[in-house]
């Protein structure tokens, strides 16, 4: 029996996870954490047979202890570390959304466990220190995003040194084809409507920016040891192509499939054997034109930023992606235009004064001035 510990199992990846470890034969699910949605959570544990669970609001911790007193509830921030901490597992799924799944990851690497990584503002915040402990501590950091993972799969068995570079696809989210004018116009529903993925509200959100892609480019530049130079975005609508590799020879190398997450969760679980698929495999006679175009940094500045971020590193990639998390959740209040997001991010870039980061309390110090400036922009705004 394989043992996982998931955290955010009650959102978008989460809880696909679930139907995914619920196909696979030799899984046992030991612990589940979520941000307060306890109603699921509870539901989750009972159906998995877990014992142990966390909740990062804490008040929402006490109740579902009170109401559910044959399960251990740890509460906070604190109780997510402990649970990756203590309870028994060879896995720990991290699917988190936000730079809240940093300390949590940090202290499941540092107990040993390996990582099925979706959430990727883990390793914009804080990669080199996060690839450089899983290192240490011979732990495997297994991509789940789907982008990554394709890459993964084009990059298994090569030597790193025939690597040319690798193009990176993206959907372009639903205002591929909007002008600037019209971009200030859309509205928070506008832009949780994806045009080819199923997911939660801040990814759906980044997606639409173009953010997304440029948090990935960070997250590639970490997970692959490659620079941001040899990393090309490539705007591919149709979503079949999940990434490439170009080889010194010439040969570019792709992973297609559906866009179903639970293809790529279920190998970073089961890595390196594959099991059958958990969805419906790829139509390619319905899937007949595949288009490839360059992104527009004009009118997605957030792609940019992300780039000028990971190119300058130090701790100006934290920052980016604390500035983007308050930006996001400000748009999604109505307290934001959209385009206004990446002026957010782009101010609080300019004020911050990059340094190396060493440690984990240097990241989370860098976040937290980070937000608050953020919060201070946006109240701008308002006015
Ligand atoms: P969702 O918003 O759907 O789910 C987020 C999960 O995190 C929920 O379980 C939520 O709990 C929990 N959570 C929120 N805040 C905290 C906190 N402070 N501490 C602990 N748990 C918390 O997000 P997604 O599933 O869409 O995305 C998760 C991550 O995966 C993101 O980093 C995203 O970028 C990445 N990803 C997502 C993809 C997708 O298709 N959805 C694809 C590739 C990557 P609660 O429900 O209780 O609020």
């Amino acid at each position: 029996m394989r043992k996982l510990v998931l955290l955010g199992s009650t959102g978008s990846i989460g809880r696909q996870t679930l139907e995914v470890i619920s196909q696979l034969p030799d899984w046992q699910v030991t612990g589940l954490a979520a941000g307060s949605n306890i109603e699921l959570l509870a539901e989750q544990a009972v159906k998995f047979g877990v014992k142990t669970v966390a909740v990062a609001d804490e008040e929402r911790a006490k109740e579902l202890a009170q109401r559910q007193r044959d399960l251990q509830v740890l509460a906070g921030q604190r109780g997510i570390e402990e649970l990756v901490e203590r309870v028994d597992c060879d896995l720990v799924a991290v699917a988190i959304v936000g730079a809240a799944g940093v300390s949590p990851t940090v202290r499941a690497i540092k107990a040993g466990k390996d990582i099925a990584l979706s959430n990727k503002e883990t390793l914009v915040a804080a990669g080199p220190l996060v690839m450089k402990m899983a290192e240490q501590q011979g732990v495997r950091i297994l991509p789940v995003d789907s982008e990554h993972s394709a890459i993964f799969q084009c990059l298994n068995g090569e030597k790193s040194e025939n690597l040319k570079r690798i193009y990176l696809t993206a959907s372009g989210g639903p205002f591929r084809g909007f002008s600037l004018q019209e971009m200030e116009q859309v509205t928070p529903q506008m832009a949780l409507a994806h045009p080819t993925w199923q997911m939660g509200g801040k990814i759906t959100i980044d997606s639409a920016t173009m953010m997304n892609k440029g948090l990935e480019v960070i997250e590639a530049v970490h997970l692959f040891q490659v620079g941001s130079d040899r990393i090309q975005v490539v705007v591919h609508p149709q979503s079949i192509v999940h990434s490439m590799v170009e080889y010194v020879d010439g040969s570019v190398i792709a992973q297609l499939g559906p866009t179903d997450m639970k293809i790529p969760i279920q190998y970073a679980l089961t890595y390196p054997e594959r099991m059958p698929a958990p969805t419906e495999g790829l139509d390619l006679f319905s899937a007949s034109r595949l288009e490839f175009l360059p992104p527009d940094f004009e009118r997605f500045p957030c792609l940019a930023l992300a780039y000028q971020a990971i190119e300058v590193g130090g701790s100006l990639p934290a920052v980016l992606n604390a500035a983007n998390e308050v930006a996001v959740e400000a748009f999604l209040q109505g307290m934001l235009p959209f385009t206004a997001i990446a002026s957010v991010v782009e101010e609080v870039m300019q004020s911050h004064e990059v340094q190396p980061l060493t440690e984990l309390e240097g990241v989370l110090a860098c976040d937290a001035w980070a937000r608050s400036h953020a919060h201070q922009i946006v109240k701008g705004w308002c006015r």
